[in-house]
């Protein structure tokens, strides 16, 4: 799709960042799985991604934006059109508002491990639940994560998005509507940045909730080997990890792609899994899953790209 010289040379001219043609994606996702994108693009500003979006839709390339890739499984043929990957949408400030609390702007690519960090420092409560999620600012709120029974519609209190009319626009989170990971947002709409209220609090106590969290995972998540967090949501409340530890599949491999022995919501790949392997393994489960307790699974991870 991308042989074009005059639309190569036009990519190039939108961003100052990368801008790398078939390049493998298991680089830029947590399982480290996935074919090549037809080009990959790393805009450094909000500026050079809205002139990128706007050069695309014109042209009718078809993108995909790009956070942490760690939700994201990409098939082994890769993403046909361009890949936007916005981790050089950096910015991060805060300021207190009069009601005494501080608001944090985050652009899309900030890590959320560095929000946390800033809390450590600033002493900011609020986001500690954050602690241990791999994502991006972006890629946090299009999923509305969460975990111990917070999410990012507990905390968001803007967004500013370049929507599918390429107009950079601002929603509060009154105009927002969040559900179980995820947010209802045209799938053409980029999120840019994201603005979260936040209490002053007592460093020691968010450093030891913080401290707390990060033992917990490790204890209980497979850390040691590349993975894509829950593959599955939670039906109806019910831990989708204990519905495939009842079935017997913990620890079924597909090449070196395995139902992780630690947990079973957790897909691992020990070395050289391929994406197809991990899809062969999500399908395994959903239908074991199905037959044993009549319940469907409903994926978390986005897959995403074509056969290999
Ligand atoms: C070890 C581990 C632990 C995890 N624990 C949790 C957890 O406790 N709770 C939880 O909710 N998740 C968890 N996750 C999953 C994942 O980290 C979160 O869903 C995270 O928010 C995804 O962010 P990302 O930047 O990696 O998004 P990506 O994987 O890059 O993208 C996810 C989806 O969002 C879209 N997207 C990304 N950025 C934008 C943007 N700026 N605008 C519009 N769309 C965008 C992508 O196109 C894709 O469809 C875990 C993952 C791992 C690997």
């Amino acid at each position: 799709m991308l042989h074009d010289f005059f639309i190569k040379e036009q990519l190039k001219s939108c961003v100052s960042g990368a801008v790398l043609f078939d390049e493998p994606l298991d680089r830029y996702t947590s399982m480290g799985v996935g074919g090549p994108a037809d080009a990959l693009v790393v805009p450094q500003s909000m500026e050079e991604l809205v002139q990128l979006v706007r050069f695309l839709r014109k042209e009718n390339i078809p993108f995909l934006t790009l956070g942490n890739g760690t939700n994201l499984i990409v098939r082994d043929g890769g993403c046909r059109g361009v890949v936007v990957a916005l981790r050089g949408l950096q910015k991060l400030s805060w300021a207190s508002d009069p009601e005494g609390k501080i608001r944090v702007q985050a652009e899309a690519g900030v890590p959320l491990a560095s929000i946390v960090q800033l809390c450590i420092k600033e002493s900011l409560a609020g986001l500690e639940f954050c602690t241990g999620i791999p994502g991006s600012v972006g890629g946090a709120v299009r999923m509305n994560a969460g975990a111990f029974g917070r999410e990012m519609k507990d905390v968001v209190t803007a967004i500013t998005v370049l929507n599918e009319h390429l107009e950079l626009e601002t929603l509060s989170r009154r105009e927002l509507s969040f559900e179980y990971r995820r947010l209802n947002l045209s799938d053409e709409a980029v999120i840019v940045c994201a603005e979260f209220a936040l209490c002053p609090g007592e460093r020691e106590s968010i450093s030891a909730e913080i401290s707390e969290i990060l033992a917990l995972r490790k204890s209980k998540h497979p850390l040691n080997f590349r993975n894509a967090g829950s593959i599955f949501k939670n039906p109806r409340n019910l831990p989708a990890g204990q519905l495939i530890e009842e079935t017997g599949l913990k620890g079924t491999r597909r090449g070196d792609a395995m139902i992780s022995e630690k947990h079973g919501n957790f897909i691992v790949n020990l070395g050289h899994a391929r994406a197809a392997d991990v899809v062969d393994l999500i399908e395994e489960i959903k239908g074991r899953v199905e037959n044993c307790r009549a319940i469907q699974l409903e994926a978390e991870v986005h897959i995403v790209g074509e056969d290999g």
